[in-house]
């Protein structure tokens, strides 16, 4: 038995399937065309179907060369008037070409002598490019061009052309004429159609092969806007499978953990009850909710896996102290990891004070602690009697060897990604089973995106601010205005209010981010001679820069110049007054948590964003989102319109998964009837195994379906 395949080549019939044939099985692909369209992640013909264009030319109309607008990619028709090769600074070929109504300019810096040849004057030439107003008329630099000869234009095509993703030695042709091969085959052994009718139904959606073919070779008269916006039903319907195979990995791993063992704490402890009736305040309702819902986690000899989600300042810290207290009265031992030196500090503050009472002391573990004192917390880490250890990432570092680890909480979950979050939980894992994991972001984020991101966790949601906290008063004012807001900083402290000052933000160097914020407490200093001004940044020794901020926390200095290290964590209710020097350079989120940083005690506090100017648009757009609301989920849902997912969990490392064709921006809005559809799945795990080695790359990480 053979097949044909494409035009005519014959090979063995031995695949079930000329879909998941290797590349080479195609016309004119041999190894090394294979190794270049590996680039492009492409290994089986069925990839080529799932390679979508990045956008369509019109080539079903031919224009007259009267109407060429500038800048509107056109296919024309010509007799060539004359070529010439010119030499103005740089060797060109110019071909005019005319039709009646008027006329055009070819020009090629490129070009052989054959070429060259081909332009003698009365031939008729086709041409496709990107016409440009010039001296001389309309031009085009570079058109792809064939000559037409009885009367046929060799590029007008009847259906839309697809304009392929580009790796460097596979040109649009060659792209063009692999998909029809692949739609060819298409034909003939549709691929597996792995969403369920009902769903299709109930969105009309087209099948699976209805929708390559459409948007591989989408017909005249296509609504091209739709297609350019991702918004066409045929491209949907594709997101909408991507969206949920990658979904349901996630909810895979769920699943897994859901069947490893954990610790079961049991009940609420005597202790934390007695911890909360102590504290120096009330939980809110929904701190006291969250808690509820970690202390049955915890219930379960199955790890936990929950994020916790809460606007900076809605008392995380407190309920991840209640749960690590739950397997600290069962004689375990509880971990808080959290991403910087100072946020762990701030933590290392906040629960020895709550824990006193208690008789609890924490341990102290990071990086940059001398030796002698490391190597006493890591002998009371592995011998038990440390109960509570608080670090950084150093936690979890090879030398370090729990006795008991029952649970780890992560502080600022968005700077991790799924892979690290398996990596950690295997590392924490011990002959009882593995720790329960709990994880805060400060970052609040979108509930599309927390379910595309996060399926692999539980989410409870911390929706309410302590009791007397005051909408924080925000302006942007430009930098012009500088000495008006030093004014104020007088003004405030004047009163007994303290205040920080935030400087730039420099990615590019750190020595730069730290000589402006030598600058501006110079400045500072100079300007406010009766206030003391204190600076941190990140280059000052730990001890240093504790002493600073202790003595900020006491009110024995008035003004904390600071670079964006007081992002996260840092906690003085006296202070009412931020000010954030070139806010244009920040994302949202970050101002947000920033700014979180003031609106903690009673006083009505206040927000000034400094910008230079000229202002672009989106830094506009962000500061105009600041001015008008302070709640966390609204500037998130913001930052991901504006700037998309990977910037608002952090840009490098989000852990997001790599799409084909979903972008969550744009397709987020699907996450809820993904996860309607995921439940038919969970019932009938076959069928969703085809889905995942479809969409994803790495699909035996988490395909143990
Ligand atoms: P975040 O959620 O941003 O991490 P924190 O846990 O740092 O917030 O809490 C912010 C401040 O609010 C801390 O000073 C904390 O002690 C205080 N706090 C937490 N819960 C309450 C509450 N229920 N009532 C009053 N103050 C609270
Ligand atoms: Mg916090």
């Amino acid at each position: 038995m053979h097949q044909v395949l494409g035009s005519g080549r014959i090979v063995p019939s031995n695949f079930e399937n000329p879909l998941s044939a290797s590349l080479t099985a195609l016309n004119g692909v041999g190894p090394a065309l294979a190794k270049k369209l590996a680039r492009l992640r492409l290994a089986c013909v069925e990839d080529l179907l799932f390679l979508l264009p990045l956008r369509y030319e019109d080539r079903t109309q031919i224009l007259r060369l009267g109407e060429l607008q500038h800048g509107a990619r056109s296919l024309v028709c010509g007799e060539v008037q004359l070529a010439e090769t010119v030499y103005r600074g740089r060797r060109s070929l110019l071909v005019r070409i005319a039709d009646g109504s008027g006329q055009l300019t070819l020009r090629f810096f490129y070009f052989s002598a054959a070429q060259q040849a081909q332009f003698k004057p009365g031939t008729e030439i086709c041409c496709y490019g990107e016409p440009r107003a010039g001296k001389s008329g309309m031009e085009m630099v570079h058109p792809e061009y064939r000559i037409v000869r009885d009367g046929h234009n060799p590029l007008a095509s009847d259906s839309l052309t697809p304009v392929y993703p580009a790796t460097e030695g596979v040109p649009q042709g060659r792209m063009r004429n692999l998909a029809a091969q692949a739609l060819a085959l298409m034909s003939q052994h549709p691929p597996a159609e792995l969403l369920p009718a009902a769903i299709r139904e109930e969105l009309k959606w087209p099948s699976l092969q209805d929708a390559l073919s459409y948007l591989h070779q989408p017909p005249t008269g296509a609504d091209l806007e739709a297609l350019a916006a991702g918004r066409h039903p045929c491209q949907q319907r594709l997101v909408f499978e991507e969206l949920l195979a990658h979904y349901l990995s996630l909810r895979n791993l769920r699943r897994l953990a859901s069947r490893e063992k954990a610790p079961s704490l049991g009940k609420s402890t005597e202790i934390v009850a007695r911890f909360i009736a102590e504290l120096p305040f009330t939980l809110t309702s929904a701190q006291s909710r969250v808690s509820a819902e970690i202390l049955d986690d915890l219930n379960r000899p199955h790890p936990m896996m929950r994020l916790i989600q809460g606007d900076v300042g809605s008392g995380k810290t407190v309920v991840a102290a209640i749960a690590c207290l739950q397997a600290i009265a069962r004689g375990m031992q509880a971990a808080v990891m959290a991403p910087t030196e100072l946020l762990a500090e701030q933590h290392l503050a906040s629960f020895t004070e709550w824990y006193r009472p208690l008789g609890i002391e924490p341990c102290w573990l990071s990086g940059s602690q001398r030796a002698a004192a490391k190597r006493e917390s890591l002998a009371a880490i592995a011998d038990g009697s440390a109960a509570l250890i608080v670090g950084t990432h150093a936690l979890f570092q090879e030398t370090v060897d729990f006795k008991q680890l029952a649970i780890i909480v992560i502080d600022e979950q968005h700077r991790f990604g799924v892979h690290q979050r398996m990596a950690l939980r295997d590392k924490g894992a011990a002959a009882f089973g593995q720790p329960h994991q709990l994880v805060m972001t400060a970052t609040p984020i979108p509930r599309t995106l927390a379910m595309a991101a996060y399926a692999d966790l539980d989410t409870s949601i911390i929706d309410e601010l302590p009791p007397g906290r005051q909408a924080i008063g925000t302006v942007a004012l430009p930098e012009t205005r500088r000495d008006e807001v030093v004014e104020r900083v007088r003004k405030a402290c004047q009163r007994g209010q303290q205040a920080y000052w935030v400087c730039p933000l420099i990615e590019e160097s750190e020595q730069l981010e730290y000589q402006a914020a030598e600058a501006s407490f110079a400045q500072l200093g100079k300007a406010l001679p009766e206030l003391r001004v204190g600076l941190v940044h990140g280059r000052l020794k730990t001890a240093d820069r504790d002493a600073v901020m202790d003595a900020f926390k006491r009110g024995e200095i008035d003004v904390l110049v600071a670079t964006t290290v007081v992002e996260v964590g840092v906690d003085v209710a006296n202070a009412s007054l931020m000010i954030i020097e070139n806010a244009e350079r920040m994302g949202l989120s970050q101002l947000h948590q920033l700014r979180g940083r003031v609106g903690r005690g009673r006083t009505q506090s206040h927000c000034v964003l400094l910008y230079r100017q000229p202002l672009g648009q989106l830094a506009r757009s962000r500061l105009a989102v600041l001015r008008e609301t302070n709640d966390g989920f609204v500037v998130a849902q913001r930052d991901l319109e504006l700037r998309g997912p990977g910037e608002l969990l952090g840009t490098r490392q989000t852990g997001l998964p790599q799409y084909r064709v979903a972008e969550l921006t744009r397709d987020g809005h699907l996450m809820p009837k993904v996860q309607k559809a995921a439940e038919h799945f969970a019932k009938r795990p076959e069928l969703a195994a085809p889905l995942l080695r479809r969409w994803l790359n790495d699909a035996d990480r988490y395909g143990k379906v």
